[in-house]
């Protein structure tokens, strides 16, 4: 697992900043998704990408209702910007603007799906508030499903992955 933690979060305050902007980047990208898949005919993953961004958008909601009243401090957003993966074929954002195939679309949302779920993982490991360590960790329960969620998409897809699946058994097919 990369490090996707500069250092701890012991605040609150701190943490929802930090949700926040990941929640609404994720559901920006996810509308873009959407729209890329339908615009192409895929009607099925379009629909299953506007799902996600409404996840991101109720996530977000959550938080801000969370944090009224609260002053959430300024952070970077630049951390939470979409990544592509890292092989060299991998599907990046500027191809969503141009012709990206379903299996590239999944790949590229299940990338993302895994740093975030990652990241709260990290938080709830590492924050020294228990506030924090238990909201990290209900989000990064959630971040999990949608991994799963678009892990059979990809199976159903039938589309080859580039993530490691580290669950399964060694592969005795040649590549
Ligand atoms: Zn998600």
């Amino acid at each position: 697992m990369t490090d996707l933690l500069k250092q701890n979060i012991d605040s609150l305050a701190e943490f929802l900043a930090h949700a926040l902007e990941l929640e609404v980047e994720s559901a920006e990208r996810y509308r873009e998704l959407a729209d890329n898949m339908r615009v192409h005919n895929n009607i099925d993953v379009s629909e299953l990408f506007a799902k996600l961004a409404h996840y991101g958008d109720a996530h977000a909601a959550e938080v801000e209702q969370r944090a009224t009243g609260m002053e959430l401090p300024y952070i970077s957003p630049w951390d939470f910007k979409w990544r592509c993966p890292e092989a060299p074929e991998a599907p990046c954002m500027e191809d969503v603007h141009y012709m990206m195939t379903k299996c590239q679309a999944l790949e590229l949302a299940l990338h993302n799906e895994i740093r975030g779920r990652d990241f709260y993982a990290q938080v709830a490991k590492s924050s020294g508030n228990r506030e924090v360590q238990r909201a990290a960790a209900e989000m990064a329960s959630e971040e999990d499903t949608h991994v799963t969620m678009l892990r059979e998409w990809q199976t159903r897809e039938a589309c080859s992955t580039l993530e490691p699946q580290p669950d399964l058994d060694p592969p005795n097919m040649p590549e």
